[in-house]
């Protein structure tokens, strides 16, 4: 086994730790700890958080501190965007291509996820995750799937720091009604369901997410229209005063 194939397998289990949120946002992933856990050099667990980095998965500070990514708001929607548009790009391609025992996986995959309901979530999170990755990897293009795959465990660090706690992420009737429209060979309904069955899980996940706290003005706004009136009434009782029989006067004439 040589280094990289080593420096990959650290990378598949931490892809699958922060699928399964096992790893949230946020979290440090020391160099000498991974190499003991996995049995390798330092060299190697470092050359693993570079690949983890470059997708997006994790943060490297300075001093050698690596830590699990945490999406802004603005990037958590911007990826949904683009994994919508992706994803269309994905089912479009499958549309009167897949082989019978194709769909039959697929079918079979998603009644993994229906049994898997009630258990573990994070048993339930990776088989939604797998299903879009699944769909990707059986149109054969090679950077389609690894652009879906990227983004779609990008999508769970967004899950993980804006969705609700317990959010159903992906509904199973959903996936299945992509499934019978590609089956179906129907390109345009497929796309739209897909389309939409992405827009569904944004808005579950963002339903509560808190809007940009960049800006401050933004942020005081409600809070100072809420003080106004007791503000009003020490700063502007002359003006009010003469302001308000004249603001009154339209409505009575
Ligand atoms: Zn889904």
């Amino acid at each position: 086994m040589d280094f990289s194939d080593r420096a990959s397998i650290i990378c598949r289990a931490i892809r699958r730790a922060i699928l399964e949120q096992a790893l949230s946002p946020g979290d440090k992933l020391p160099e000498d700890t991974l190499g003991e856990r996995f049995g390798v050099s330092r060299t190697i667990a470092r050359h693993a958080l570079g690949q983890l980095a470059s997708e997006g998965l994790v943060e490297l500070r300075r001093n050698r501190i690596a830590l699990v990514a945490t999406p802004s708001f603005e990037e958590a929607r911007d990826e949904f965007d683009i994994r919508r548009e992706l994803e269309r790009l994905v089912v479009r391609a499958l549309c009167g291509r897949l082989s019978a025992s194709q769909i039959e996986e697929l079918t079979a995959h998603v009644a993994g996820e229906e049994a898997a309901r009630g258990g573990s979530e994070a048993n339930s999170i990776r088989l939604a995750t797998e299903f879009h990755v699944k769909l990707a990897e059986m149109t054969g293009k090679p950077t389609l799937t690894r652009y879906v795959r990227e983004i779609a465990y990008r999508s769970s660090l967004s899950l993980a720091t804006f969705g609700r706690p317990h959010s159903p992420d992906c509904a199973i009737s959903e996936h299945r009604a992509v499934i019978e429209a590609v089956a179906a060979g129907d390109a345009e309904r497929a796309a739209a369901l897909m389309a939409e069955h992405l827009d569904q899980v944004a808005a579950r996940a963002f339903l509560k997410a808190r809007p940009s706290r960049g800006d401050l003005m933004e942020v005081l706004a409600p809070y100072a229209d809420a003080e106004r009136p007791g503000l009003g009434a020490r700063a502007g009782r002359e003006t009010e005063k003469t302001a308000q029989p004249q603001s009154r006067r339209p409505k009575h004439a």
